[in-house]
């Protein structure tokens, strides 16, 4: 494609763009294929010759929209929001137009520095701890996503547990000899942490579930006391403990500063996931789920969940980058330089799985920039004013209650009922409802066994009128 051709591509394809924020709300929130649908309209061989931008561009509309959910629908309420914002996706074109990759400091210094720079930008944006900011001992880097950031949090902490044996040895060895490495975390945690436990070869069988309060769903310091004993006593190791700050079911926050203390007493990692909630903390008001992050070893939240910024995006920070690099720093000759070599610089690739790394910060830089921070509250202020009328409007209508509190924009209700089972299969049916009709798109949970629907207001385009319209269609069929 020459430079003229792409240019004019180009054009069309932000146009493209453009125009489909603008009509998106023509489009049914969920997608109504049939699973297979999108396959039979491809041809079954790729092209022999290169075909005309144009098609690709006229295929996009006719065969792979039918087969898009709207993820930045007004009317998406499922999971948590992803959001996506015009100065997200040019900041990812420049990134993709530099075609950089950063796994070095020294295969583009930039990618490197601006990103140890705008996540110390979003440490101060968020108010998080100074031992997480790159000027002490720890520091900033994008993962992938949340789940990367517990797997790698949990590789640091076995390898810091280990004394570096994890290193050596695989995971079978533990540091007292006999015994498993082990791990909690709540029920509520989100089932990356299992994951974690899986990929990193300590299996499923590590992970041990911490009761949390019939109120608040938080994870219960009391019973990780007793698990911690009770593993220690039968010859495991503890390797982490993963506090939630706005957990996935319910936005339930666990108290961070307890966990961490018990933690730290038996030498076990802290790990906070505020995968969707932590970004609220650009909010003043919104900081109190933050306390006792101060003793955490690792935080990290997403700015391509609720931030304005396109996925992926997942911001991770270590208060001791030592321990990081340490589990996951090889050097083979093909990689020697003399930047690393003189420990000057951060080496990304030491800070997460990959090697290769795109250049994630310029999305987060111009979306930083674009907003600044009165804009960044503003969107999250937005959202939590909107689910708060929502949640008195289900406590206001006696067919419906809240099945755990408001989260930040997380609503958690179901319809009443005396007979439990009854009360489950009419707010399925009532969901299901909802969802077939396009209007809006909720999703599930399940709370002390009951059947809940979810409504995560987070979207970008989202306004007063779509919460309510979301309302309505709720009520109009209850
Ligand atoms: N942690 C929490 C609390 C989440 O809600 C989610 C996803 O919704 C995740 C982790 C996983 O996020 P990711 O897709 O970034 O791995």
């Amino acid at each position: 494609m020459s430079p003229d051709e792409f240019r004019k591509r180009g054009r069309e394809v932000i146009d493209w763009i453009a125009d489909y924020y603008e009509r998106i709300e023509s489009f049914p929130v969920l997608s109504r294929v049939s699973p297979g649908e999108i396959r039979a309209g491809l041809p079954a061989e790729p092209p022999e010759t290169g075909e005309d931008f144009g098609a690709i561009l006229a295929d996009l509309d006719e065969k792979i929209l039918p087969g898009i959910t709207h993820w930045q629908h007004p009317s998406f309420f499922a999971f948590f929001p992803a959001n996506a914002t015009g100065p997200a996706i040019l900041g990812d074109l420049l990134a993709s137009g530099l075609g950089v990759q950063g796994m070095l400091w020294a295969t583009s210094p930039a990618a490197t520095e601006l990103e140890t720079h705008v996540l110390d930008w979003l440490a101060t944006l968020l108010d998080l701890p100074a031992g997480f900011r790159s000027d002490g001992a720890g520091g900033g880097v994008i993962q992938h996503t949340a789940s990367d950031g517990a797997l790698v949090a949990l590789v640091a902490a076995l390898h810091r547990v280990s004394g570096g044996a994890t290193e050596a040895d695989g995971v079978g060895t533990t540091a007292r000899g006999a015994g498993r490495y082990t791990v909690y975390t709540s029920a509520q945690t989100h089932s990356s942490v299992e994951k974690a436990c899986r990929i990193a070869g300590i299996g499923a069988g590590a992970l041990r579930k911490l009761d949390v309060d019939p109120a608040t769903l938080a994870a219960r310091p009391e019973h990780l006391a007793e698990l911690l004993a009770a593993d220690v006593a039968a010859g495991h190791t503890p390797a982490l403990v993963v506090a939630s700050v706005g957990a996935t079911g319910t936005g339930a926050v666990d108290p961070v500063g307890g966990l961490a203390a018990l933690a730290h007493s038996y030498g076990a990692w802290l790990h906070v996931d505020a995968a969707w909630a932590g970004v609220a903390a650009v909010c003043p008001e919104h900081r109190g789920m933050h306390a006792g992050v101060e003793s955490a070893d690792s935080y990290g939240t997403n700015p391509h969940k609720w931030l304005l910024t396109n996925f992926d995006c997942s911001a991770f920070w270590v208060a001791d980058r030592a321990a990081l690099v340490g589990a996951l720093s090889i050097l083979p000759d093909y990689l020697r330089n003399a930047a690393t070599e003189s420990g000057e610089v951060f080496d990304y690739r030491d800070w997460h799985v990959p090697l290769g790394r795109r250049f994630r910060a310029l999305k987060l830089w111009t979306v930083l920039r674009w907003y600044g921070a009165e804009g960044l509250r503003a969107h999250i202020r937005q959202h939590v004013a909107l689910a708060a009328e929502f949640a008195s409007w289900v406590e206001a209508d006696s067919r419906f209650e809240l099945l755990a509190p408001r989260s930040l924009s997380l609503v958690t209700f179901a319809l009443r009922d005396s007979d439990q089972r009854d009360g489950d299969e009419a707010t399925r049916e009532l969901l299901q409802a909802v969802n077939d009709s396009g209007e809006a798109y909720l999703t599930q949970t399940s709370v002390h066994g009951r059947y809940a629907i979810r409504l995560a207001i987070g979207s970008v385009l989202t306004e007063r009128r779509h919460v309510e319209a979301a309302w309505q269609s709720l009520a109009s069929r209850a």
